[in-house]
């Protein structure tokens, strides 16, 4: 086969960086898949026998991406492990003996039901009549199975559908303080917390955190990704942390096109409301129910980077946020910042953290104790007052301004987050994961691998008994293969692709269902 003509030779218009697995976005047969450097972009590209070649964006600064990488802690291994390598990665989850990471945080979704119907919703949830809502007896069994795999779990979340309406929530919240867990926290839109202040109360005798939906300020923006106008009652569900006094991280659900010049906005809010403290941006996970996107222009953590030092360039350059080393790091960036009345200073003025976490040059020997500080603060589980890990630590020699007694009251948190999708899907990020969905059956199934692979359609059939079509992403190319499910989401017409099966590796094959 004649590429070019001879005599010619042509350079190819990218950088390979590296061969790889992922998944069909259609039928989710694994493939082998390449990411390459095309024009300062990182993109994932892979082919399907039967569903042909896609390609997408996975960061949108290479240079940034390339920097990262050094990142990235040796894995720690759990106490036990749930699941035996028999097809390989992704569908031995898990969490299998070839997973690279404990998990840091564990997820618990009690039910499917919620009280919106969110446009942009990776749970596929809403008001619902055939999903799941979990009882004690697996909520226990789930905690202890989470307990069992890492001795002393730092944090917990608990999220649906909306778990707020699930009538043991409160129980639940305590069951797992009960077992010792560091941290438990609560997903929710703020629905509840808003309207009832006898459910705020009883949850502020447990302080647990609250992750709250918090997409922007502008009326279009919540009807876009909420599809109704929920300003008012995110005030009020904010009034009522603060009076209760249960910190708060605001979480946005970043879309192209619709809010992403509300960042600066949004921290500048945060920074200044008592309830709040921390913020963390996800670019809209294209998995589940969520508007149709463009996979080659889809927002990246890169972006949101990049524009939140557009929008408050008085307070952030680039280099304040530092990828997290216990996951892939670019699967995760944070920063903390001190604020001291008007004035906001970037943590990463104050010590060198990258000296610290670079695991690759290793360029100075770093103090084990304030490298072992900066792990804790600089983590997937990390939620506010992690920060107090460095405090403890005497060895750090960080000059605090003498203003700052009560060091939590005064340090702000910054979170990008990226999760895959079945179109970004990219094993070798995957098997370092630390965010882990507990399902009832006592597996810790990593998170993308959850959204994207099928295990969450395979999890809601088994528990509600209803069967679930398989999802596929709502992207732009896709569109003419697409149909909706019952829930607003999208599969396959015809979502029943023949597997290919190649009988070496798993490449071709797909999630028994
Ligand atoms: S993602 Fe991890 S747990 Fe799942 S199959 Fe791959 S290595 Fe195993
Ligand atoms: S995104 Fe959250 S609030 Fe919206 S429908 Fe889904 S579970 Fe409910
Ligand atoms: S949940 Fe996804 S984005 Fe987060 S650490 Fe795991 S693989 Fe990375």
């Amino acid at each position: 086969m004649a590429l070019t003509e001879r005599g010619v030779k042509v350079d190819r218009d990218e950088v390979f960086l590296e061969y790889t697995k992922s998944i069909c976005p259609v039928c989710k047969v694994v493939v082998d898949a390449e990411v390459n450097i095309r024009d300062n972009r990182v993109l994932l590209r892979k082919r399907c026998p039967e569903h042909g070649r896609f390609e997408a964006l996975v960061f949108s600064d290479a240079e940034l991406y390339m920097r990262q990488l050094r990142f990235n802690k040796p894995g720690t291994l759990p106490f036990e492990l749930q699941t035996e390598v028999k097809a390989g990665c992704p569908l031995d989850c898990g969490i299998c003996p070839e997973h690279k990471q404990h998990s840091c945080l564990g997820l618990i979704e009690v039910n499917t039901n919620c009280n919106l119907d969110c446009p942009i919703c990776f749970a596929d949830s809403g008001h619902q009549p055939d999903g799941y809502s979990l009882t004690r007896e697996q909520v226990a069994f789930m905690l202890d199975t989470f307990v069992a795999a890492e001795g002393s779990p730092e944090v917990v979340q608990f999220s649906g559908g909306e778990p707020t309406i699930h009538p043991e929530i409160v129980d639940f919240v305590a069951m797992a303080q009960e077992r010792g867990i560091a941290r438990v926290m609560i997903n929710t839109n703020g629905v509840r917390l808003a309207k009832d202040p006898r459910f705020v109360v009883e949850l502020a005798a447990l302080k647990p955190d609250i992750y709250l939906q918090f997409d922007g300020f502008e009326t279009q923006t919540h009807l876009a990704i909420r599809g109704l106008d929920l300003r008012e009652l995110k005030r009020r569900a904010l009034e009522a942390c603060a009076e209760a006094g249960l910190p708060v991280t605001l979480v946005a659900a970043v879309e192209r096109g619709v809010n992403e010049h509300e960042l600066g906005a949004i921290v500048r809010f945060g920074v200044a409301h008592p309830a709040v403290r921390a913020v963390a941006f996800q670019p809209v996970t294209h998995s589940g129910r969520h508007l149709e996107f463009d996979p080659l222009e889809r927002l990246t953590n890169a972006d949101v980077m990049r524009l939140i030092c557009e929008q408050i360039p008085e307070w952030f350059v680039l280099d304040d946020s530092v990828p997290v080393p216990c996951c892939f790091p670019s699967c995760r960036s944070m920063s903390y910042m001190l604020v001291d009345g008007e004035g906001v200073i970037p943590f990463t003025r104050l010590l060198a953290v990258e000296d610290y976490l670079d695991y690759v040059a290793n360029r100075i020997a770093p103090d084990p104790a304030v490298r072992g500080a900066l792990e804790k603060m600089f983590s997937s589980s990390a939620t506010p007052g992690a920060e107090r890990a460095l405090v403890a630590c005497e060895a750090c020699g960080i000059d605090l301004p003498d203003a700052i007694k009560e060091i939590d009251e005064h340090f702000f948190m910054l979170v990008v987050q990226d999760f895959q999708d079945a179109y970004t899907l990219n094993v070798r990020q995957l098997m370092k994961c630390c965010v882990a969905e507990i399902t009832p059956d006592g597996r810790l199934i990593p998170f993308c691998a959850y959204n994207s692979v099928g295990y969450r359609e395979q999890v809601r059939a088994q528990l509600s008994g209803v069967a679930v079509e398989p999802l596929v992403p709502n992207a732009l190319p896709l569109q003419p293969l697409l149909q909706p499910t019952r829930y607003g989401s999208k599969t396959a017409r015809h979502a029943n692709g023949n597997g290919h099966s190649l009988p070496a590796t798993n490449v071709g094959q797909r999630l028994e269902r």
